[in-house]
């Protein structure tokens, strides 16, 4: 089997080799040139380090993983047939008059004790903190709504939000970016169907996001989060302001480089270092711990509470299932 996919040079990375002929596993071109004036990712980081691992540029830009895998859903096909239906209200016969398309029942719910309708079954991917999502919220918002079908608001919108307010705990008064997300869906969302599911990480919880959510701004499903941004990194967004990087490093985040370090503070000011990294923590979820933050949730008055993790290995995968199925959670999302 060859190379899944090549190292060293990418377009996330806006990177690219110099040369034609590529050395497979490492991605070097076949003559690494001392006259080369680049831009692999390793001709390109010996100047600017480990920012080149972020996509770019931030904020104006979605990244997918181009990992050819020998098996995906191209190799599926869809059969048609010539006669019979599936899923006619009991006793009715499927004829070519009750069988056309448009009249097939798209319609889904999901929850366990406070369902909630769907006109198709999707959920939106989780928007987050990142620029892009934030720019571009009342598009999918409103899109969402509009077609009746439920929405994920991604963790740590609080947490960068620059006019989040706090009490003297630390706890979120008001958040204006959150307020404005859960407006926009709710303002053109058809009643009964789709709904908006916050999550909540480490900091997220911390920060008293869910109390905010469901008691301020009657948000009625709050989702637990295993693993986010880029899993165990937790790295999602990069600032390019140094009051920006000690404000986020104050409500808890990790900020890479330290931005309270004076030399990281006069590298910045002298342009060598143009932005900074925040990452959030991975929770170490343990099985008790879990079903009390979903009972202390659904105390709080969510009316559903829902999980979503990661790519993760068999024991995660499984712990997910078994728990929530014992806690009853009204979904779960493997992504
Ligand atoms: S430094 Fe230049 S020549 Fe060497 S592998 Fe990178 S792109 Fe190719």
């Amino acid at each position: 089997m060859g190379n899944l996919q090549q190292p060293n040079a990418n377009d996330a990375t806006q990177t690219s080799n110099r040369s034609r002929s590529v050395v497979p596993c490492s991605g070097l071109c076949t003559r690494c040139m001392d006259t080369c004036r680049g831009n692999c990712e390793v001709f390109k980081s010996s100047f600017r380090g480990r920012e080149v691992i972020y996509p770019g540029p931030f904020g104006e830009m979605t990244a997918g993983g181009d990992k050819d895998y020998p098996i995906d859903y191209s190799h599926l096909n869809i059969q048609g047939y010539a006669l019979g239906a599936k899923g006619l209200a009991e006793g009715v016969e499927g004829n070519p008059d009750n069988t056309l398309f448009p009249m097939v029942d798209t319609e889904t719910s999901f929850g366990v004790t406070n369902r909630i309708k769907m006109r198709v079954p999707i959920f939106t991917g989780a928007l987050g903190s990142t620029e892009i999502a934030r720019k571009h919220w009342d598009s999918f918002a409103i899109g969402a709504a509009i077609s009746g079908v439920s929405i994920v608001c991604g963790e740590n919108v609080c947490g960068i939000d620059p006019g989040l307010e706090r009490d003297s705990s630390g706890k979120v008064t008001h958040a204006p970016d959150m307020k404005r997300r859960v407006e926009a869906y709710r303002r053109y969302r058809e009643d009964g169907y789709g709904d908006i599911l916050v999550q909540m990480n480490v900091e997220d919880t911390r920060l008293g996001v869910a109390e905010y959510c469901v008691e301020k701004l009657g948000v009625e499903t709050m989702e637990l989060k295993w693993g986010q941004g880029a899993k165990c990194i937790g790295g999602e967004i990069k600032v390019d302001s140094l009051d920006r990087a000690l404000e986020l490093q104050s409500r808890g985040y990790l900020v890479t480089p330290d931005p309270s370090d004076p030399a990281v503070q006069a590298a910045f000011r002298a342009t060598a270092i143009k932005q900074f990294e925040r990452h959030s923590r991975l929770g170490f979820v343990d099985e008790e711990g879990f079903y009390a933050e979903v009972q202390r949730l659904r105390d709080l008055g969510a009316k559903r509470v829902t999980l979503k993790t990661g790519a993760y290995p068999m024991r995660e995968l499984a712990m997910a299932i078994k728990w929530a199925s014992n806690a009853k959670i009204d979904l779960l999302t493997i992504d």
